[in-house]
């Protein structure tokens, strides 16, 4: 969650008069800082996650687990207790982490108190961060509230019994949902004012269906008799009955929906701009892949879903467009068409590296034509002017009425209204003032997981393979649009094992086009050897890739990325050996994207290392002592190990968990009883109490207990 101003929030008629002040002073800000950033360099590679949870209330009479509602006094008692730490070792307190509020009232979000390094040591530390953070908010809630790193509460907004600690009914003014009562919603203005102006901007509710699970006594259609059919204190009531919620879905009305689910964010700070526009631009393609083997929601309003993750929910739980925006109706009062949410993947890759083949930004584009002028009058380079322009054709939702006139020299808040409000897969963050924090991007489209070992092996596996990105120069480009496909295919039921994906099937920077064994192989040792040289000369082959120790005179990572891509590695950008794009990707299994691909003479597609195994030669060229490298070794496996089936998502877990429920009917109902027993369940498996095999690797519980037994 971005930043949280304090003041009166304005309500959709008067804040939509003051869009153009708002994007205009929002760019005024972004140039203003733009030419005192554009040319920071030598920031360290620091990252950072970020967990949200679900605060669940068990009731063990009426066994049933509930949405405690209680943020405010908790987040107010971890703030006292960071305090009291901060007072008692003044010099530990970065140490000390911290928490934040998010949308959901049952929700919180926690981030380590500084940045990580990148060192493959420092990599070995953040599960017991994260570790350390549950630990702290667990024991500041009461003896029958649970932290649970959930992503979507499968009861949120049922309506036949009380989903929420204490018992509410759904009559709120800014959601007006037949479902969800305005108290889930963080009480600060920002955000039921969020929720209401969505809502009046785009003319309805919003309307989220996701297609239900038909299981064996699932009607056909399904026509759900849980949705109030008849309801009419609010005129949006009638909406449900008038096409908004579809035959065979699950339907659901309210932002709460979506931004109540919790997921796992990264956030890496690059060396300088360039750095982070290439390592944005590289994660792009890897974001369905890694939304597919996080998956963890197949749940909603109390059923099961067709679909394992959450994604598609958000991006409909925020949709302000209007009827024209969506291409409805002609355009008359809009500004024009948009083809997606203002919460959706990523529409352009922003790189300047020659390796960004302008047909990869194969997507349509509509921009905000004023501002993109604006832009490149001001020395702005096309590619980043249009990405700024593309997220400039929204309207600021909230806008306080003390924070209208602001000195665009110093402030950035009307850029930020804009940009904190446009959530897609990556996040381009400038430098904030102030001067200590340097270029970042944000990865955004994990799912977060049941323990903090899967969370921490999920975020060092990014890491790596970010590293392995920059110290080897891959090349993950395909077609935008592509991406796009990989996202809806992300979706589906079981995604990592039923669909395959598009990836880009030479990854090496440097990259001719070969279609024999030999020459992949070839081209993997050059590749191994430019971990060492980090200059690799077209030349470079077989003799130097067994050096990478002895050459390599760096032995962290930060040292390795110091030196700038070399003139060879850019003049095979324009060179003839770029071929025709719908050459250079194919489908792909995400066992193959992640583990790689057998060699065989018949499949042009030989060869390709894998994710893994590129993190695995990253690893390889640095100096790591054994122990690090098992360490590390768990966490790749456990990635390795979702993606070929050995284990199974948390999607799959929940699902099967549900339908071998004895209360289960086969009807895709998830009553109060199968959700206490499975967030019971969660609980005892996240701490090691009882072992869950075929979910995670088979040390996970004692080692689990171990932890739990050193920090008592
Ligand atoms: P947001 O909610 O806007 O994404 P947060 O402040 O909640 O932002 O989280 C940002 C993440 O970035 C945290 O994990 C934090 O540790 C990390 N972080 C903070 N400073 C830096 C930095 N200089 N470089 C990289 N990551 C950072
Ligand atoms: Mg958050
Ligand atoms: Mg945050
Ligand atoms: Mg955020
Ligand atoms: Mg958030
Ligand atoms: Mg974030």
């Amino acid at each position: 969650m971005g930043l949280l101003s304090l003041g009166t929030p304005l309500p959709w008629p008067e804040a939509k008069p003051l869009a153009d002040h708002v994007r205009s002073h929002g760019i005024s800000q972004f140039l203003s800082l733009w030419s005192k950033i554009k040319d920071r360099k030598g920031d360290k590679l620091l990252w950072g996650d970020e967990i949200e949870y679900m605060v669940v209330s068990f009731d063990e009479n009426k066994q049933e687990a509930l949405l405690s509602l209680r943020q405010a006094e908790i987040l107010q008692v971890l703030a006292n207790s960071h305090e009291q730490a901060a007072s008692q070792a003044p010099d530990m307190i970065d140490e000390v982490p911290t928490f934040h509020p998010e949308y959901g009232r049952f929700m919180l979000e926690s981030t380590p108190g500084k940045p990580y390094g990148c060192t493959s040591k420092e990599l070995c530390k953040v599960e017991a961060n994260m570790r350390r953070r549950r630990r702290i908010a667990r024991s500041h809630l009461l003896p029958h509230e649970v932290p649970i790193t959930l992503t979507s509460f499968p009861r949120l907004g049922v309506t036949d019994s009380p989903f929420t600690d204490p018992p509410l009914e759904a009559k709120g003014e800014a959601s007006r949902s037949l479902f969800l009562p305005d108290e889930v919603i963080n009480p600060h203005a920002r955000f039921p004012t969020l929720t209401a102006n969505i809502r009046r901007r785009r003319g309805a509710k919003v309307a989220i269906n996701m297609p239900v699970f038909h299981d064996t006594n699932t009607p056909r259609p399904f026509i759900d008799p849980s949705v109030p059919w008849n309801r009419t204190l609010f005129p949006e009531d009638a909406e449900a009955g008038q096409g908004a919620a579809l035959p065979d879905h699950i339907y659901m009305d309210a932002m709460g929906f979506g931004m109540g689910c919790c997921c796992l964010q990264v956030t890496f700070q690059a060396c300088s701009v360039s750095e982070a526009r290439s390592i944005y631009d590289q994660l792009v393609p890897v974001g369905p892949i890694m939304l597919a083997l996080t998956a963890a929601s197949p749940a909603y309003r109390g059923y099961l879903a067709d679909v394992d993750c959450r994604w598609n929910v958000i991006s409909a739980a925020v949709d302000d467009r209007t009827k024209e925006e969506l291409g409805l109706e002609p355009l008359k009062d809009s500004r024009m068409v948009m083809p997606k949410s203002r919460y959706d993947s990523v529409d352009s890759y922003i790189s300047t590296d020659p390796l960004n083949r302008p047909e990869y930004n194969d997507n349509p584009l509509p921009v905000d034509e004023g501002i993109k002028e604006r832009l490149e009058a001001n020395g702005i380079d096309p590619l980043l002017s249009n990405h700024l322009a593309h997220l400039f054709i929204r309207d600021p939702l909230v806008i306080f009425s003390e924070m209208v006139d602001q000195d665009d020299e110093v402030s950035m808040d009307h850029f930020e209204n804009i940009q904190s409000t446009n959530w897609q897969t990556m996040r381009f963050k400038p430098p904030p003032p102030g001067g200590q924090i340097g270029w970042r991007v944000e990865f955004r489209p994990m799912e977060v997981q049941l323990t903090d070992f899967e969370n921490a092996a999920f975020s060092v596996f990014i890491v790596l393979l970010t590293r392995a990105i920059l110290s080897f120069g891959l090349n993950f480009y395909i077609p935008i649009s592509k991406v796009d496909v990989n996202m809806k295919r992300a979706h589906h039921r079981d995604a990592v094992h039923t669909q395959k994906y598009y990836f880009r099937k030479d990854v090496y920077r440097a990259k001719p086009r070969h279609h024999t064994r030999e020459a992949s192989v070839a081209a993997a040792a050059r590749n191994r050897s430019t971990a060492s040289s980090r200059a690799p000369s077209p030349g470079a082959g077989q003799s130097q890739s067994n050096n990478a120790r002895q050459t390599n005179g760096h032995s962290t990572p930060n040292n390795q990325r110091a030196a700038e891509p070399s003139p060879a590695r850019h003049s095979r950008a324009g060179s003839p050996d770029f071929g025709p794009v719908e050459e250079e990707y194919d489908e792909f299994t995400i066992d193959e994207i992640i583990n790689g691909v057998k060699d065989s003479d018949q499949d042009e597609r030989s060869g390709f290392p894998g994710l893994i195994g590129l993190v695995y030669n990253y690893l390889d060229s640095l100096n790591v002592d054994v122990e690090t490298h098992y360490e590390l070794g768990l966490y790749l496996d456990l990635v390795a190990a979702r993606a070929n089936g050995s284990l199974i998502t948390t999607a799959t877990w929940i699902r099967n968990y549900v339908r071998s429920h004895p209360e289960y009917k086969f009807d895709s109902r998830i009553t109060g009883k199968i959700n206490y027993d499975m967030m019971k369940k969660l609980d005892e498996i996240e701490r090691g109490i009882v072992e869950a095999p075929e979910f995670l690797p088979p040390f996970y519980a004692k080692r689990r207990q171990a932890t739990a037994e050193t920090e008592k």
